[in-house]
């Protein structure tokens, strides 16, 4: 690669948490009957309102799931709210713990002097709960989509990203499984893109539209112990 790197962004699901699609049906079937809306309601609402639950316009984790319900037809009672709420937290503080050889590459990573970010599309419990995950504290910057307003692949979110951290768009390896379209978003932002092949242990194309996994042309890995060969090269 031409560019010095200097950082690497990453994506979060499928990429440093291993969060598979089911887990993430099975949360939305008990948020639905915590809430009284019919599982497959839930569902379809869910993926036609992924913009604005994402890009932080219905609120946080409460007020998301109130918008949820109340886009199937129901109206939830306070305490039905506040069940969901916790278990939806519950669920991502879960998810967000990652296994010990992810922290490890992290780690080594930052040993050798890189600097990290985090570029997510994301709901509203992810940003508060981010704080206690073990990951946390092995990023320079983070970017979530339920914050910056914006989804991957918009530029926004990957100028947003670099600016945080300190680097030029070309400063940085983009790390991916391929959701959103995120490694050409990332091509065009300049942004050095690697597709890391999770697809087999997530199954996580069944959840975003556009999953490059299976048509990427450009670099990919296997695991995130391979991205400082990446970077020397
Ligand atoms: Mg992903």
């Amino acid at each position: 690669m031409a560019d010095r790197l200097r950082g690497v962004v990453f994506d979060l699901f499928g990429t440093l948490i291993s969060t598979t699609a089911d887990d993430v049906f099975d949360n939305r079937r008990l948020l639905a009957e915590d809430l009284g809306v019919d599982a497959d309601v839930f569902e379809r609402v869910r993926r036609e309102t992924r913009e604005p639950s994402e890009t932080g316009r219905t609120g946080g984790p409460a007020e998301t799931l109130a918008f949820f319900a109340r886009q199937a037809g129901a109206e939830p009672r306070p305490g039905a709210l506040r069940r969901a709420s916790e278990r939806w937290l519950a669920a991502t503080r879960r998810w967000l713990d990652p296994e010990p050889s992810t922290l490890e590459a992290l780690d080594g990573l930052r040993a050798a002097g890189y600097r990290l970010g985090l570029l997510t599309n994301c709901s509203s419990p992810v940003e508060p709960v981010w704080a206690d995950s073990p990951l946390a504290a092995r990023f320079d910057a983070t970017a979530f989509s339920s914050e910056v307003g914006f989804l991957k692949p918009h530029p926004e979110t990957y100028r947003i990203a670099c600016q945080r951290l300190g680097l030029a768009p070309a400063e940085c390896l983009y790390v991916g499984d391929g959701g959103d379209n995120e490694l050409t978003g990332a091509t065009a932002a300049g942004l050095h893109p690697v597709l890391i092949e999770t697809m087999a242990k997530t199954d996580l194309a069944q959840l975003t539209l556009n999953h490059e996994g299976a048509t990427w042309a450009g670099p990919r890995i296997q695991d995130l112990s391979q991205v400082a060969g990446l970077l020397s090269t």
